[in-house]
Parts: structure tokens; sequence; C-alpha cells
């Protein structure tokens, strides 16, 4: 079982599917809102229990970002065309039993930090 919470506690998540394809993303949407990079993980969205006043946000035309409406924490990425949701790995305590297996949008980076722990990178 994995489970998360957001920062107040109002907005949980939990699955007992494996989580896929744990990475970083480095792309300028994930900065802007989390601050910093974006860690998550993906499973099928009929197996990701959502609870709480997630408030939902569009951050493209394709897909939509969920955070916490009370404490701001960014909890959830989905495209609209995708049968997945992906939740921050920030939100569940350690220990979490995921590694990162890859960095993600690295071509746009921000410029004050550096890559090194050799992790796959896709630009
Ligand atoms: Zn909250
Ligand atoms: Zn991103």
């Amino acid at each position: 079982m994995t489970s998360g919470t957001c920062l107040c506690g109002a907005c949980r998540f939990e699955t007992s599917a494996p989580p896929l394809g744990p990475s970083m993303c480095h792309c300028a949407l994930c900065r802007a809102q989390s601050g910093g990079v974006w860690s998550s993980a993906y499973v099928a969205r009929a197996d990701l229990h959502i609870s709480g006043p997630v408030k939902w946000f569009a951050s493209s035309a394709n897909a939509r970002r969920g955070f916490c409406p009370d404490c701001g924490s960014f909890l959830f990425w989905e495209a609209l065309d995708e049968t997945t949701t992906s939740f921050s790995l920030g939100s569940i305590k350690n220990p979490t039993g995921i590694k990162l297996e890859k960095h993600i949008f690295t071509a746009n980076k921000g410029d004050y930090y550096d890559i090194t722990d050799g992790l796959p990178q896709k630009e």
C-alpha cells in the first residue's frame, strides 16, 4: 500500500498498485508549481483513491494538476488522454520503498543546479 497526504492533511491518496515510472520532472510548469522539481510516480486512475477537497487546475490543453486548496501542496498530474494519474512522491512518508528511475524534461531545468546522480535524463 502506498499512501500520501498534502502538507495540512486535508487531501489524501492511497493505492495498492505498484507505483510505476518514478521520475523527477524539471519542466517549467512543475518548477513553477512546486518551487523546485516535481517527483512523481503513476498508477491506473482506477487504482488511485483520492479523498479531500482536491482542486484541479488546467495547466495546458491536455493536462490538469491537482492540489490542496488549503495548503497548496501539488499532489497530482493527469494527461486528459491517458488513463493514469501521477502522484507526488514528496507526499509519501519515509520509507517509501520507491526509487527514482529517471529525470524528465531536463532541457527545461533551472540553470541554478546540476543533475549528478547518474540516472537517465530525457530532454
Ligand atoms: Zn493541504
Ligand atoms: Zn513537469
